[in-house]
């Protein structure tokens, strides 16, 4: 069986003493296996990535973003085969993989630019014949280590700023669905990146912990679950580093009374439904004000619904694919059952959903609950499945005031026709990304990425500009060229 491995200065590699099933989630079957990276791999990568830094930090910017214009062209070249494999060992739909991998590409455009955004900035005679300039260095190895639901799009949050930058990186990757990640890597090898600058480890905490340990790495991006997270950016930063680490979220929709009801059923249905729910910027909740509202809701959502499609990735007439792994579909089913139990009303229920020829097979059907109240475990964690949980309130204020009392503040929206409300609700929410009418307000590439609350540990986001200042350091030089005009005595008052 295929083992996948790693990809250390400039080379495939491969420790097989611990490894890990990798499934086809459509199927259910094993179809690889993952090799799980020692402390000894981990260093020989960090190592291999220390030793590329002082040739890369001195190439010209220019020739770094040379480097990323092919490696943007290579990513559309092999669009297909990416989707593929994404496909193979996420079970998201060949159509959600392209958008998940073009939103990637657009980072990598956006790294491209990396000598205007490097600029600097420069004052000249600051003092007599003084100049003073800022200027923004590479940090050294800097690490990235990302979840299973983008394995293409995550990482190239990172790693292509971070290069462009004059960084070198070593990448971990989710141990769930490797494949797409590595591939990807290699490309920047053929791209022409020199051996070292990029290193991509597979592994599981023993590698996670390596890094974080490692007085050579300078810097941690994280994305993953909100329990991780923490974990992370509390070591990484006891450790000295600097660190930003993006968790999980509870994102809700707004139903007004003067909505667009056709239209928010319509944006509702993909963004709770699409990826099977597992997107960190998926809504999952849907908070209706008044009882018509609700009623109106329900009875679109549920017509809407007999219309999905759940099934294998490569079929493009598909809507969804399946959970990633058979722990997570119990675990989701399990988040149903607790919500009836809890009171709430199952109006269309997944939990027994087959899928013709693809019947072991990872799959929850798209579920849509009524009646749900804040006390429920079912509203108060992350599902990552497709489920929708709808709250009633009677006012908008009541709807934000929940919103806002929730531990998560990733992303959210409100469905309204009133532009003032709108303007209140955007002005006055707690939480990061904020959707008007748009269901997921995903930041493009050029703007940059995080959310509130416990969906964020740390200062600065994720991509965009950002990220140019999270892969930097600001270096502050003050300089004079002495000649015998300006030549002073002994001052001993600060200089002012
Ligand atoms: P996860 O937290 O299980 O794993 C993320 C990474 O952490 C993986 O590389 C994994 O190997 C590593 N990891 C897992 N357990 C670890 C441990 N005990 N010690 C050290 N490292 C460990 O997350 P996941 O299930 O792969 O991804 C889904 C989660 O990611 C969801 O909560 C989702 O909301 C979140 N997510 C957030 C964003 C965001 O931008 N905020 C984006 C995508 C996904």
């Amino acid at each position: 069986m295929t083992i996948v491995g790693h990809f250390i200065n400039g080379e495939a590699r491969s420790d097989s003493e611990r490894t890990q099933d990798v499934y086809n989630p459509s199927t259910g079957e094993v179809s690889k296996q993952v090799a799980l990276a020692s402390k000894e791999t981990v260093e020989e990568a960090i190592a291999a990535a220390q030793a590329a830094f002082p040739a890369w930090r001195n190439t010209p910017v220019g020739k770094r973003a040379a480097v990323m214009f092919r490696f943007k062209a290579l990513l559309e070249q092999n669009a297909d085969k990416i989707c593929q494999l994404i496909g193979d060992e996420h079970g998201k739909i060949c159509h959600d993989a392209a958008g998940e991998l073009q939103r990637g590409i657009e980072n990598v455009e956006y790294a491209c630019g990396v000598g205007e955004l490097l600029k600097g900035e420069h004052s000249k005679n600051a003092g007599p014949q003084i100049d003073s300039w800022s200027e923004f260095q590479p940090l050294g190895v800097v690490t990235g280590i990302t979840p299973f639901n983008f394995p293409a799009m995550v990482p190239l949050w990172m790693y292509p700023m971070a290069i462009a930058c004059g960084n070198t990186f070593v990448l971990k990757p989710s141990e769930r669905d490797p494949s797409s990640t590595l591939f990807i890597a290699s490309l920047l090898k053929e791209a022409g990146l020199p051996d070292g600058v990029m290193n991509v480890v597979n592994g599981d905490k023993v590698a996670v912990d390596t890094l974080l340990e490692d007085k050579r790495v300078q810097a941690v991006s994280f994305v993953g679950s909100t329990h991780i997270a923490e974990y992370i950016y509390t070591t990484a930063t006891a450790n000295g580093k600097r660190c930003q680490a993006l968790g999980g979220a509870k994102n809700h929709a707004i139903v007004m009374p003067d909505a667009d009801l056709d239209n928010a059923v319509n944006q509702l249905l993909g963004a709770a439904f699409g990826s099977s729910g597992e997107r960190c910027m998926a809504l999952s909740v849907a908070v209706a004000v008044g009882d018509a509202t609700a009623d109106a809701l329900i009875t679109k959502m549920s017509e809407g619904m007999k219309a999905l499609k759940a099934g294998e990735a490569s079929d493009k007439s598909n809507d969804f694919g399946p959970v990633i792994t058979r722990a997570h579909q119990q675990k989701v089913v399990g988040y149903i059952d607790s919500a009836e139990k809890d009171g709430a009303t199952i109006a269309v229920d997944g939990r027994e959903v087959s899928v013709s020829g693809y019947e072991d097979g990872f799959f929850v059907g798209a579920t849509l609950i009524d009646n749900v109240t804040t006390d429920m475990v079912s509203y108060k964690e992350e599902i990552f499945g497709p489920v929708l949980q709808v709250i009633r309130v009677d006012t908008m204020e009541e709807a934000m005031a929940l919103i806002n009392e929730h531990e998560y503040g990733n992303g959210t929206c409100i469905f309204t026709r009133d532009g003032e409300a709108a303007r209140y609700f955007s002005d006055n929410i707690q939480v990061g990304m904020v959707g008007i009418n748009v269901p997921l307000p995903v930041p493009v590439s050029y703007q940059s990425f995080g959310g509130w609350k416990r969906s964020l540990f740390g200062d600065l986001y994720a991509y965009g500009p950002d990220a140019v200042k999270f892969y930097t350091r600001r270096k502050t030089i003050t300089q004079r060229w002495p000649s015998s005009g300006v030549r002073e005595g002994v001052n001993f008052s600060f200089p002012s």
